[in-house]
C-alpha cells in the first residue's frame, strides 16, 4: 500500500515523468506534460490559498470533463481542501442540496453544460447556500485571475485526511456523499493501474465522467501513479468522438460503462476507425453482458480488457479481472478481490457467510472503505457494520477459486410466485438475440404472482420490434418458463443516470403506467 498523499504522489510522477504527456483535452486541443500540468496545478492551488481556502474546506466542482477538472482535482488535493464532485446533469434542486449538504465554500463550474445554463442556476441557488463564498466559472476572468505564484511550501497533510466527497450515482435513490481519504483513492487508482499493467507508455481514453470515481480515480489517479496519460475525448460521452480519440491519439486503454461500449460498437462507421493501438481497458459500473465483452475483445481488439466491480463507497474498485485470467472468466465474472482487500458473500437475513456457489449479499473490507457518508452517521451505520464490512446491496456468487459473479442488486431482484428471479440472467440471454442491441428486465406488480417480468429492449435499426409472442418463442426451450418475461417494451433509450447507468427505479415507475 502507498502511504502518500495524492499531492506527494503527483510530485513523484512529475519528478519521474516530467516531460511525458500527462493530459490531452481533445475538445480544446490543449496538451500538458507532467511538468506543465504541475505548474498549472500549483498556480491554482496557490490562488485558492490566497482566496482563503483552508485545510478541510469543501471546494465543489460542477463541470463536464475538461482539463480544468483535472487541474482542480490536484490543486485541491495539494492544499488539503475536500473536493466535492457534483454531477453535471444536476438541476437547481439537486445542486442546492449537494452544496448545502456538504457546505461548499468555493465552487468551480462550467458556465453551461449541453442545454443547461449553469451560471444561471448557480445565481439562483446562491442566496440559499450560506457557506458558498466564491464561484469561479471556467472561461471567465475569475478563473484566469485565480492563478497565483506557487507557494514555497504546501500545507502538511496526512494520507488519512479526507480528500473527496463523492456523491453516488443516484441509481437507486437520492445520491449519498461518500467521504474518501487520500489513502482510499490513491491506493485504489494505483492497484487498478497495477493490475492493468500500466506504464508511462499507456494512453488512457476516459469518456466516463470525472465527477464519478470511475473517471477521477480509475482514470486520473491510475494514470498519475504510473506516469500514463489521460485523453479526454469530449466533455460528455459521444461514441464517435471516443472512437476518433482512440484512433488519433493511439490510446492503449479505453474505459466505459456497458452502455458506452454498446453505443461505440453500434456506430455506423465503426470499421473505419483504426483501434489497433488498444491493448486494454475497463468495463464497469453495471452488469457487463458477456456478448458485449466478447465484441470488445474481438472487434475492438482489447485483448486484455478487464471488468471491475465496485462502488463509490469503496473508492471504488473491490474486484477486478486480471490479464492472466482465462478469457472465459474475463468476459463473464468480475474477477477476484483486489490486493489488500477482503470480500465475503453473506445471507442478507442472517449475516452468515454462505457456501461457495450460493448467492448472497457481497460485503467488502479493507483500505478502500470510505470514512463514511458526509454528515449522515445513521446511513453510514446502515452500510458499514462494526467490524468495518461494507454491505454493498449487491447480490453475488463466489466460486471455488474466488471468482465473483454479480447477479444484480438486492433491490432489483424480482420475486415471482415466491421464486427469486435475477434480471441479470435474463438480460444476458436476451443479448444473444440477433436483433436486440440492449436489454433490461424489471419486475412489475402482478395480482396473481406478486411480480411479473417486463423486458425493455432496444432493437437494431430496421429490424422487426420484439413482441411478447416473438420473445416467448425465442426463449422457449432455452429459458425456464417462469423466467420468460411476460411483457415486452421496445424503446429507443433507457432512462439513464449521467454515469451511464440504467435507472431501473424509473423503469419500474414507467412500466406501471404503461400497464395501467
Ligand atoms: P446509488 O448508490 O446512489 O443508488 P449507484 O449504486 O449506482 O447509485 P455507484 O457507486 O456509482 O452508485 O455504483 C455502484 C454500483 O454499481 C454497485 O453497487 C453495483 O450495483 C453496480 N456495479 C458496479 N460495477 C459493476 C459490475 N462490474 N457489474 C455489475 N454491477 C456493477
Ligand atoms: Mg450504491
Amino acid at each position: 500500500l502507498l502511504g502518500d498523499t495524492v499531492g506527494a504522489n503527483f510530485d513523484r510522477a512529475v519528478a519521474a515523468h516530467g516531460d511525458r504527456e500527462a493530459l490531452v483535452d481533445r475538445p480544446s486541443g490543449r496538451r500538458w506534460t507532467y511538468r506543465s500540468l504541475a505548474a498549472e496545478v500549483d498556480s491554482v492551488a496557490a490562488g485558492l490559498v490566497a482566496s482563503g481556502v483552508e485545510v478541510g474546506d469543501r471546494v465543489g466542482i460542477w463541470s463536464p470533463n475538461r482539463a480544468e477538472w483535472v487541474v482542480v482535482q490536484y490543486a485541491t488535493a495539494r492544499i488539503g481542501a475536500i473536493l466535492v464532485t457534483v454531477n453535471p446533469a444536476y438541476r437547481v434542486h439537486e445542486l442546492e442540496y449537494v452544496l448545502n449538504q456538504s457546505g461548499v465554500r468555493t465552487l468551480f463550474a462550467a458556465a453551461s453544460f449541453k442545454t443547461s445554463d449553469c451560471a444561471g442556476m448557480i445565481a439562483e441557488v446562491r442566496p440559499r447556500c450560506a457557506a458558498l463564498r466564491q464561484v469561479v466559472l471556467f472561461d471567465s476572468p475569475e478563473w484566469t485571475e485565480l492563478h497565483a505564484e506557487p507557494l514555497p511550501e504546501w500545507p502538511e497533510l496526512s494520507a488519512d485526511d479526507p480528500i473527496n466527497i463523492q456523491y453516488t450515482s443516484g441509481t437507486t435513490g437520492f445520491p449519498k456523499g461518500a467521504t474518501l481519504s487520500h489513502h482510499n483513492i490513491l491506493n485504489n487508482g494505483f492497484f487498478v493501474g497495477e493490475l492493468l499493467g500500466y506504464t508511462e507508455d499507456d494512453r488512457i481514453c476516459v469518456p466516463v465522467p470525472f465527477y464519478h470515481c470511475f473517471g477521477m480515480v480509475m482514470g486520473n489517479l491510475a494514470a498519475t501513479s504510473h506516469g500514463a496519460c489521460v485523453v479526454i475525448p469530449a466533455p460528455a460521452f459521444e461514441p464517435a468522438a471516443t472512437l476518433r480519440a482512440v484512433a488519433e491519439e493511439r490510446c492503449t486503454s479505453l474505459y466505459g460503462v456497458p452502455t458506452m461500449f454498446i453505443a461505440e460498437l453500434a456506430e455506423a462507421d465503426f470499421d473505419s476507425y483504426d483501434l489497433s493501438s488498444l491493448r486494454t481497458g475497463i468495463m464497469a459500473g453495471s452488469p457487463c453482458p458477456v456478448e458485449v465483452m466478447k465484441q470488445v475483445v474481438d472487434r475492438m481488439g482489447m485483448r486484455e480488457v478487464s471488468i471491475c466491480y465496485g462502488m463509490t463507497e469503496t473508492s471504488p474498485v473491490s474486484t477486478q479481472t486480471r490479464r492472466d485470467d482465462s478469457l472465459d472468466r474475463r468476459v463473464s465474472t468480475v474477477g477476484r478481490v483486489g490486493p489488500h482487500l477482503e470480500v465475503k458473500v453473506v445471507d442478507p437475513g442472517t449475516g452468515r457467510t454462505v457456501p461457495r456457489g450460493t448467492p448472497g449479499e457481497l460485503c467488502t473490507r479493507g483500505y478502500s472503505v470510505m470514512r463514511g457518508y458526509w454528515e449522515q452517521p445513521d446511513k453510514t451505520a446502515e452500510a458499514i457494520d462494526p467490524a468495518r464490512w461494507m454491505h454493498t446491496g449487491d447480490l453475488a456468487v463466489m466460486d471455488d477459486e474466488g471468482y465473483i459473479t454479480i447477479t444484480g442488486r438486492i433491490k432489483d431482484m424480482v420475486i415471482r410466485g415466491g421464486e427469486n428471479l435475477y434480471p441479470r440472467e435474463i438480460e444476458e440471454f436476451l443479448h444473444t438475440h440477433p436483433d436486440v442491441v440492449d436489454a433490461q428486465v424489471v419486475g412489475v406488480p402482478d395480482a396473481k404472482y406478486g411480480e411479473e417480468l417486463m423486458a425493455w429492449v432496444r432493437m437494431r435499426p430496421g429490424t422487426e420490434p420484439l413482441t411478447a409472442e416473438s420473445l416467448r418463442s425465442f426463449c422457449a426451450g432455452k429459458l425456464a418458463h417462469h423466467k420468460i418475461p411476460r411483457y415486452v417494451h421496445v424503446v429507443d433509450e433507457f432512462p439513464m443516470t449521467v454515469t451511464g447507468k440504467v435507472r431501473k427505479v424509473e423503469m419500474r415507475r414507467q412500466a406501471i403506467r404503461i400497464l395501467d
